[in-house]
C-alpha cells in the first residue's frame, strides 16, 4: 500500500482528462523525485489557480484579484470590431486565431467538458445579443474539424438560427473546409487557419 499522501495526489491526478491511474502515478513520484524549491514552486502555481475568473462576456479566463465579474483584455479593447463574434470550444483556440491577425472582432468560448454546458452558454450567447448587441453582423462558429467540433458547430448554426428572425441581416459562418478533418485549431499552422478564415461562408 502506498503512504496516503502519494495515494490522495495520484488520486487527484487521475482526475485530470485523459490521465489515467497508471500514468497519475508516474506524475506523483516524478514530482517527489524533484527538489523540495521544485515542488514548491509547482504547488505555489497550481495555487494560484485560484485567481483565475472568466470574462463576463466571452469566458475567456484571466487573472484578477477583483471579486466581481469583469471584462477580459480583448473584450475591454474598444479598439475591437463589435459587429462579429467568433464561437471557440477553448482558450487556445482564441491564441491561434489571433496569431493569424486576420481577425479583430469578438469571442464567445463554450468549453469542451460537457454539453450541457456548451448548451447554456450558447443559450446564454444568444440571450444577451437578443438583449444587447443591435449591431452584430456575423457570428462565426470556429469549432475543431473533429466529429465533436463538427457535432457543436451544427448544434450551434441551428440555435443560432433563431436570432435571424430578430437580426435579418445577420451572418452565421463557419471556417472554410479547406482544413483536414481530424485538425484542431491549435495544431493548425497559422496560413491554414488564415484561409480557414478567409475562406468562411
Ligand atoms: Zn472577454
Amino acid at each position: 500500500m502506498l503512504p496516503r499522501p502519494i495515494q490522495n495526489l495520484i488520486d487527484e491526478f487521475s482526475k485530470l482528462p485523459s490521465v489515467g491511474p497508471r500514468q497519475a502515478a508516474r506524475f506523483v513520484f516524478y514530482l517527489i523525485n524533484q527538489p523540495k524549491e521544485e515542488i514548491e514552486k509547482f504547488a505555489k502555481k497550481l495555487f494560484i489557480l485560484k485567481k483565475i475568473k472568466y470574462c463576463h462576456f466571452c469566458n475567456r479566463t484571466m487573472e484578477t484579484d477583483h471579486e466581481k465579474t469583469i471584462l477580459c483584455s480583448i473584450c475591454k479593447n474598444k479598439d475591437r470590431n463589435r459587429t462579429m463574434v467568433c464561437i471557440v470550444e477553448k482558450d487556445t483556440d482564441i491564441e491561434s486565431i489571433e496569431k493569424t491577425k486576420r481577425y479583430d472582432g469578438l469571442y464567445y468560448v463554450i468549453g469542451t467538458e460537457d454539453e450541457n454546458k456548451q448548451l447554456a452558454r450558447l443559450k446564454d450567447l444568444i440571450s444577451r445579443i437578443k438583449k444587447s448587441n443591435k449591431e452584430l453582423k456575423e457570428i462565426i462558429i470556429a469549432t475543431d474539424a473533429t466529429t465533436e467540433g463538427e457535432t457543436i458547430a451544427l448544434y450551434a448554426a441551428r440555435q443560432l438560427a433563431e436570432l435571424n428572425k430578430i437580426y435579418p441581416e445577420l451572418k452565421i459562418t463557419r471556417l472554410g473546409r479547406g482544413l483536414s478533418t481530424g485538425s484542431e485549431l491549435e495544431y493548425m499552422d497559422e496560413d491554414t487557419l488564415t484561409n480557414a478564415l478567409l475562406g468562411r461562408k
